[in-house]
């Protein structure tokens, strides 16, 4: 069992606010991803969990006891970082025993476990090897064994994946999906990659300036964006956003009118995502094409509008030129509305 609950924690160094009120329960065996920009806090915070940064402000409890003075040692928490850290004089085999050394357990299990842990990430063939012999993969997966080792109760990753290229990078995060759910193991894992926060969570915190913005599964915060921030920091394409304004139920930006908005007259932000528009013979917005990417499973259009790219996700086999006037419909059911000043979800 391992529930972590976050009361009101928060990281101040002198006046600067590195993390801001973060209150959040942490589910037995859930997979939670702080998401965000470089310098929002997502490190900060799950430093604080591991005990490598003191806390300021609130508490946090693992499985209902105060955890703010105990040591990092103390908290049953294994950290697997971008950097692998890992000993270089040591091989492989030495590499993932050594947690169990400084933790004294009974040297006739090591043997055994450290075996497991690494055929878990497939490193059977390469126990001799020291970690200069081995390939970045590989690397992060000697440094993911070695906190598998332990048997934690929970697990803390910070962005294991940034060092690796793109293709490893798909197999390693397929990888520790797996592990995640074959070792029930509660885990917190910082990434600022919006698609590992979508494939990996089974809830995603979205944090901007040390605050959160918005904590769901990923389908809640991609369908139902808390705010213009969130809505342009997931999906790839982001949520098209359209600064314009309602009058008489009636939106209206350049090249664009969208009609039946039930909102009161006044500033508002349209957004709408590239695949539920359509291309049309007439729709809400008309403007020439910007550009044109052939994806391979589709073909994404952009129209500028205002000093936005809007983005129209259209079949692969569609064919047209730069300039060629085209006309996007949008379903009023996908169109989601933000006020203009504050940038919140209205509807
Ligand atoms: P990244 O993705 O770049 O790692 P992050 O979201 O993990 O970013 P943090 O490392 O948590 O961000 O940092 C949050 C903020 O706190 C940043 O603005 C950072 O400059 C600041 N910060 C971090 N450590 C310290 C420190 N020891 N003293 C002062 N400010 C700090």
């Amino acid at each position: 069992m391992a529930e972590i609950q976050l009361r009101n924690v928060g990281k101040r160094w002198g006046t600067f606010v590195g993390v801001h009120n973060f209150d959040l329960t942490i589910a037995d065996r859930e997979f939670l991803v702080l998401l965000g920009p470089s310098g929002c806090g997502k490190t900060t915070t799950m430093r604080m969990i591991a005990g490598l940064e003191d806390v300021t402000e609130g508490q946090i409890l693992i499985d209902g006891k105060v955890v703010n003075d105990l040591e990092p040692k103390d908290r049953d928490v294994a950290m697997v970082f971008q950097s692998y850290a890992l000993y270089p004089n040591m091989n492989v085999y030495e590499n993932i025993r050594f947690p169990l050394k400084v933790r004294g357990i009974d040297a006739a299990s090591h043997d055994e476990k450290v075996r497991r842990a690494a055929s878990m990430v497939e490193l059977d063939d390469f126990l001799h090897r020291k970690p200069a012999e081995l390939s970045g993969g590989q690397r992060q997966r000697v440094a993911l064994a070695r906190a598998i080792v332990r048997e934690p109760n929970v697990f803390l990753m910070d962005e294991p994946l940034s060092n690796l290229d793109a293709k490893l990078r798909v197999s390693t995060r397929a990888q520790i999906k797996n592990l995640s759910h074959e070792l029930a193991v509660t885990t917190i894992y910082v990434t600022h990659d919006q698609i590992e926060a979508m494939t990996l969570a089974d809830r995603v915190v979205v944090m901007k300036k040390g605050i959160v913005q918005q904590v769901g599964s990923p389908t809640e915060i991609y369908d139902h964006p808390a705010n213009t921030f969130v809505a342009s920091f997931i999906g790839s394409p982001a949520m098209n956003l359209i600064d314009g304004r309602v009058e008489g139920g009636v939106f209206t930006a350049q090249h664009t009118r969208v009609e039946g908005v039930a909102l009161p007259d006044g500033p508002v932000t349209l957004g709408f995502r590239a695949e539920d528009a359509v291309l049309a013979g007439q729709g809400q917005i008309e403007a020439p094409i910007y550009t044109i990417e052939l994806l391979g499973d589709a073909t994404m259009i952009s129209v500028r509008i205002g000093g936005a790219l809007v983005s129209v996700k259209a079949d692969k086999t569609y064919r047209a030129e730069i300039d060629d006037r085209i006309a996007v419909s949008i379903p009023v059911e996908a169109c989601h509305f933000f006020a203009a000043e504050s940038g919140e979800r209205i509807a």
